[in-house]
């Protein structure tokens, strides 16, 4: 599979202001020298707890947020099919517009009715990006417009519509097609099914699934819900504190986790299991602050296999084999520390 998008040593800290002169005290770190791949065509699931990163990553991608230093590098394809590598990091907004890149990167948000301003009507809110790419007559955007709201299960009648009138359902269709007014090449997906009830969140999930597999998009998929993930990424990457710990395949990812932290979250899905359902590995204490993390291994104050060396020395990201990647210093002994702290099997 060929990549689209790397991110490379990427962070994104949040300064802290203090003082008479209100100058950088401290800062949050979001996002603490990731790397990650994306590759063409695959939905990509990004998990983790609250505020590990997650969302932070996916907006820094799209160029809401800006990176604080790192590279991320789209591949990008321009009409006449030539490809070219562009780092989004240091462009600007008119920059990204130039060189025809802004409609391609897209993200859809966890609550639509706050993505939308409630004062307009569906078809401006949908106009709204395709005038950013392309002039139309009012007949062309129309029927354009009319054609997007079909692909997303709506109708044409829905045109003269304002937000408040759709449901939670509907109003996620909208934001998704609003997403793909663009042609985009990537989507960031920020927990697009977790305020919806559990019906229409299938019907969003399978929405998505057929949108990729007939418009041949590229998805991150961030959200905290491992089932959702499962459900529909082909990959998983899990974050913890401001750091990716592991990559796989979602079926390695499920049956053969490497890291201690998705063995936690794993174990902590109700009605699946690590190898009997009642088996958990419960984690101790919170996570800690990003505003100061812990030296060495970030997990490490949490977790049960913590030696000497993780509370000194970062791990780093490595290939376990068939392209999973863990970061923890016993990647080897995992299963059988699992074994004797806990007494079963990871293996599933
Ligand atoms: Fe645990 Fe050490 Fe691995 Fe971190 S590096 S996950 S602290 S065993």
């Amino acid at each position: 599979m060929e990549k689209l998008i790397e991110l490379k040593n990427l962070y994104k800290h949040y300064p802290i202001l203090g003082g008479i002169l209100r100058h950088q005290i401290n800062a949050v770190k979001a996002l603490d020298g990731i790397d990650l791949d994306i590759m063409k065509g695959e939905c990509l699931g990004l998990v983790g707890e609250s505020g590990c990163g997650k969302t932070t990553t996916g907006k820094a991608i799209v160029k809401l947020h800006e990176a604080t230093k790192g590279e991320i590098l789209f591949h990008n394809k321009n009409k006449a099919g030539k490809e070219s590598v562009i780092d989004v990091v240091p462009l600007t907004n008119r920059k990204m517009k130039q060189k025809g890149i802004r409609g391609k990167l897209q993200m859809v948000f966890q609550d639509p009715t706050t993505s939308m301003n409630p004062r307009m009507l569906i078809k401006n809110i949908i106009a709204e990006p395709i005038n950013e790419q392309v002039k139309l007559s009012s007949r062309e955007m129309e029927s354009r417009i009319k054609k997007l709201l079909d692909t997303v299960g709506l109708g044409g009648q829905h045109l003269l519509r304002y937000p408040h009138e759709f449901s939670g359902g509907q109003r996620q269709r909208l934001a998704i097609a609003r997403a793909i007014a663009t042609n985009p090449d990537f989507i960031v997906l920020d927990e697009p099914t977790s305020a919806l009830d559990v019906s229409v969140q299938a019907q969003i999930l399978n929405l998505l699934k057929e949108l990729q597999d007939k418009l041949g998009m590229t998805y991150l998929f961030v959200t905290h819900h491992l089932l959702v993930v499962k459900y529909i990424s082909s990959r998983i990457a899990v974050m913890y504190l401001g750091k990716i710990v592991e990559v796989a395949q979602t079926k390695d990812l499920f049956e053969n986790p490497m890291h201690p932290y998705t063995l936690a979250l794993l174990s902590a899905i109700p009605n699946t299991n690590i190898d009997k359902r009642s088996k958990r590995i419960v984690l101790e204490g919170d996570v800690p602050s990003p505003l100061n993390p812990p030296a060495g291994c970030r997990f490490h104050p949490r977790c049960p296999f913590a030696i000497d060396r993780c509370r000194t020395e970062i791990p780093k990201l490595e290939d376990v084999g068939n392209g999973q990647l863990t970061a923890c210093h016993r990647k080897e002994d995992v299963a059988k520390l699992v074994k004797d702290t806990f007494g079963f099997s990871m293996k599933r």
